[in-house]
């Protein structure tokens, strides 16, 4: 059995999209790599896991798998069924455009890292802010810089580091800042069209996102062609509100 730490790659564009074949291929240098990935695009599914139908793997070589299913389904069956050995890191991407602030609660990529946190492993996800033709092995080459730090130390359970890696055209990724996440400007656009049999449709979402600049924000750095990296905390609860309400009593019930 190799001694090379095992490496889970995973993510939501799904198992054939070049950004995770280039990460798989670059982390070979950090240890031995097992890729289950969904197999077609799930990206915007965030934390969706299926518990109401059966899941298949399809095995596509030594150590691939395509599951049709969710990045938190890839990463749970991965980790509790298909690998030999629980994996030493968890690496989500390289997403097709960045996962910034807010991106955080809708992305896929950043779910499939959400599940390995969860489960006690260090992870990150990875994003690449680029247009088409993705150049992603800047990207990937940065992020195999992120995995070695990542095996170098100890990380707090249920974090996880998400990294964000502007469009560089193919040339190295030199500058990088530990950056918080920022605000994210959806536009919210919804398109209301009729479909070819008359009925109503909506369409959520516009081509252009914005940002509100936050001081040392992920958008800030990624806008500015510097890489991001921002830890993430799985505890959701807002201590500081907790504390706050501890006093606070409901209103009473109405009277009928
Ligand atoms: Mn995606």
């Amino acid at each position: 059995m190799s001694s090379r730490p095992l490496i889970l790659v995973t993510n939501d564009d799904g198992y054939y999209s070049r950004g995770l074949t280039a990460l798989a291929e670059a982390l070979e240098a950090v240890g031995d790599v097992a890729v289950v990935a969904p197999d077609r695009e799930q990206s915007g599914v965030a934390r969706m896991i299926s518990l109401g139908r059966p899941l298949r793997a399809r095995p596509r070589g030594p150590s691939r798998w395509t599951v049709d299913g969710s990045p938190t389904d890839c990463v749970y069956l991965a980790i509790h069924n298909l690998l030999p050995r629980p994996p030493a890191l968890v690496v989500s991407g390289i997403n097709r455009g960045p996962n910034l602030a807010d991106d955080v609660t809708y992305s896929g990529t950043v779910a499939g890292a959400m599940e390995a946190a969860l489960l006690g492993l260090p992870a990150f996800a990875i994003s690449l802010d680029g247009h088409s033709p993705f150049e992603f092995e800047p990207a990937a080459a940065f992020g195999v810089r992120v995995a070695r730090l990542m095996l170098s130390r100890s990380w707090a359970p249920r974090t996880m580091l998400n990294v964000n890696v502007p469009d560089t055209k193919g040339a190295p990724v030199e500058r990088f800042v530990w950056a918080r996440g920022g605000r994210r400007d959806y536009g919210h656009i919804v398109t209301e069209r009729l479909d070819p049999r008359g009925r109503t449709y909506y369409w959520l979402g516009g081509n252009r996102l914005d940002y509100e600049p936050v001081e040392g924000s992920d958008c800030d750095a990624v806008a500015a062609g510097v890489a991001a990296i921002t830890p993430l905390d799985l505890d959701l609860t807002h201590h500081a509100l907790l504390a706050e309400l501890r006093d606070v009593d409901l209103p009473g019930p109405e009277k009928s």
